[in-house]
C-alpha cells in the first residue's frame, strides 16, 4: 500500500468529490428518517495541508486554494464545510458534518497509519464506527445496514492496481444486491476513456439501473500517464441530483480556471434509466 492521501489532500479531485458527496448528504438528510454512510475507503479524516506531504506536491493549490475566495452561490455550502471543518476535511468528516443524531456512519481505512488519526479523530463518537478493514470485504459484512434503511456507500479507492475499475464495479452490483434503497457513489481518476469506457459497460452489462456518471475533465484525456480528469458515478440518486450535481461542477470549472486549464470540461450522463 504506497499510496498515501495526504499528498492529495485538496486537489481538484478531491474538491470534485467532495462537493458531489455534499449534494447526495444533504439529499438524505431533507427526509426526517435516519440514514447510514459506509465510507469504504475513509483516508485519514482530515488534513492539514502546512504538513510535509501537501507542501511536497502543492496540488491543493490548484484545488481547494484556487476555490477559497469563490463567491458562487453553488459552492457556497461546500466552501463553508471546509471552513467550519477547520484543517482540509476528508469524506468522513464531510458526512460528519451533514449527519444528524439519528444518522451513522461506518468508515473503513486498511492503512495502519491512517486509520489511527482516523480513530483519534471520531474516538468519542457515539454515531461514528471506524474499521480497519479492506472497505470491499466489509460490504458483505456491514450490509444492509443493521438500524437504517436508507443511506449511502461511497468508495473512493486509491486506483493503484489494475483491476481497481473491475473491483467498483463488482462491489456497486454487491450493493445493488444487498442494499437496494441505498444510494452508491463510486470516485474514479479520468487518464484515459479506455478503462473509463470498461468500466461503464460493466455496469451496465451487469444490469445496473439508473446510473448517473459525472464527469469533469482538465484537459482531453489523451494522454494515459496524467490524471486528466475524475468523475463520480452515482447510482440510484435522489430527485434532482443530475441538475444539481451541474450546477456545482459548473461553478467549480470557473473556480478552477487557470491559464494552462483552457479546456476544462463538465459532462453529466445518464448511463442507465431507473
Ligand atoms: N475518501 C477519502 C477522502 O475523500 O478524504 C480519501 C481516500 S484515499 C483516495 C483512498 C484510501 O483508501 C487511502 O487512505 C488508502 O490507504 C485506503 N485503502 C487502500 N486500499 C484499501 C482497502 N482495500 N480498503 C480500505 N481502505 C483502503
Amino acid at each position: 500500500m504506497n499510496y498515501r492521501h495526504a499528498y492529495h489532500a485538496g486537489n481538484f479531485a478531491d474538491c470534485i468529490k467532495h462537493a458531489i458527496l455534499l449534494v447526495l448528504l444533504k439529499a438524505l438528510a431533507r427526509k426526517p428518517a435516519g440514514f447510514c454512510v459506509l465510507d469504504t475507503h475513509a483516508g485519514c479524516g482530515q488534513y492539514d495541508l502546512s504538513s510535509e506531504e501537501a507542501q511536497k506536491t502543492g496540488e491543493w493549490k490548484t484545488g481547494i486554494g484556487l476555490l477559497e475566495g469563490s463567491e458562487d452561490p453553488a459552492l457556497q455550502e461546500y466552501l463553508a464545510a471546509v471552513r467550519d471543518l477547520g484543517l482540509y476535511p476528508g469524506s468522513p468528516a464531510f458526512t460528519r458534518h451533514v449527519l444528524r443524531p439519528q444518522d451513522e456512519l461506518i468508515a473503513c481505512e486498511l492503512h495502519p497509519e491512517d486509520v489511527r488519526p482516523l480513530r483519534r479523530l471520531f474516538r468519542d463518537d457515539p454515531q461514528v464506527s471506524i474499521h480497519h478493514r479492506n472497505g470491499y470485504e466489509a460490504l458483505r459484512a456491514l450490509l444492509p445496514p443493521k438500524h437504517l434503511k436508507r443511506g449511502l456507500v461511497l468508495i473512493d479507492p486509491p486506483f493503484e492496481k489494475l483491476d481497481d475499475f473491475q473491483q467498483c464495479a463488482q462491489a456497486v452490483s454487491l450493493i445493488r444486491n444487498r442494499f437496494r434503497a441505498g444510494i452508491v457513489a463510486v470516485w474514479y481518476p479520468i487518464k484515459h476513456r479506455t478503462p473509463v469506457r470498461a468500466f461503464y459497460n460493466a455496469l451496465t452489462d451487469a444490469g445496473i439501473r439508473d446510473i448517473i456518471a459525472c464527469e469533469f475533465l482538465l484537459r482531453p484525456a489523451l494522454d494515459p500517464s496524467r490524471l486528466n480528469g475524475c468523475g463520480m458515478l452515482v447510482v440510484n440518486a435522489p430527485y434532482g441530483f443530475e441538475n444539481e450535481a451541474r450546477t456545482v461542477l459548473e461553478a467549480m470549472k470557473t473556480g478552477l480556471a487557470t491559464e494552462d486549464r483552457e479546456d476544462m470540461q463538465v459532462h453529466i450522463e445518464r448511463l442507465a434509466e431507473e
